[in-house]
């Protein structure tokens, strides 16, 4: 059975990988199972870079198979922000309800509430060219905190299809729409292709 290294310690994260790659045969590892502390330096511009630094870090380092994923949130009205900054915006340790209220406030006087969220998910091995792979969802920023579900900016982002915002919505039906799924499902195609060695 193949081993995966995921490169995260989130473990929402670790999860949503694991159902989906372990079905395929993988013997998936996140950072929560390595007894070493690695700190990378998210220096890029982009998502893509961003994970590729993650995923090339860890691959080199520890000699597995690595994927890493990188997301965030951009809005159009205010230059693409937060962005690769999603989870640094306001400090790391501001809580997102805080977060949140302060984007609503932002977008107060804005026309434009178009944003979007964007997962990279890149793919790093020994001897292969590393992979990426991008999925991009489209919504509003809502005008007011709605649902209590997901994490981040979820409780903002009007997924219009649904009429709520992806706070409001069961984990399950998220995970069916969402960047990140889309990411995966193209990673996952990339892997049943059997050109990853
Ligand atoms: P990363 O772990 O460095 O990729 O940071 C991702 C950050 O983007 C998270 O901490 C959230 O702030 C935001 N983010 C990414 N994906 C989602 C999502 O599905 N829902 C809500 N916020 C998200």
């Amino acid at each position: 059975m193949k081993e995966i290294l995921i490169a995260t310690s989130n473990a929402h994260k670790v999860e949503e990988f694991k159902a989906i790659l372990e079905p395929e045969g993988y013997k998936v590892k996140s950072l929560l199972d390595i007894d070493a502390k690695i700190e990378i330096d998210e220096n890029g511009t982009t998502f893509a870079e961003n994970s590729r630094i993650k995923s090339e870090t860890i691959c080199k380092l520890l000699k597995i198979t690595t994927i890493a994923d990188d997301s965030g949130l951009e809005i159009d009205a205010l230059n693409k922000q937060p962005g690769v900054h999603s989870a640094r915006f306001m400090g790391y340790d501001t809580p997102y309800e805080i977060k949140n209220k302060a984007l609503i406030e932002a977008m107060e006087d804005k026309e434009n509430r178009a944003c979007r969220f964007v997962c990279a998910i890149s793919l790093a091995s020994c001897d292969q060219e590393t992979k990426v792979f991008e999925g991009i969802v489209e919504g509003k920023v809502s005008t007011e905190i709605i649902g209590e579900g997901g994490f981040g900016y979820d409780p903002i982002f009007y997924y219009e299809p649904f009429h709520t915002t992806f706070g409001n919505m069961k984990p399950e039906i998220k995970n069916q729409v969402s960047h990140r799924a889309l990411a995966l499902e193209k990673l996952l195609e990339y892997l049943r292709s059997g050109e990853c060695e």
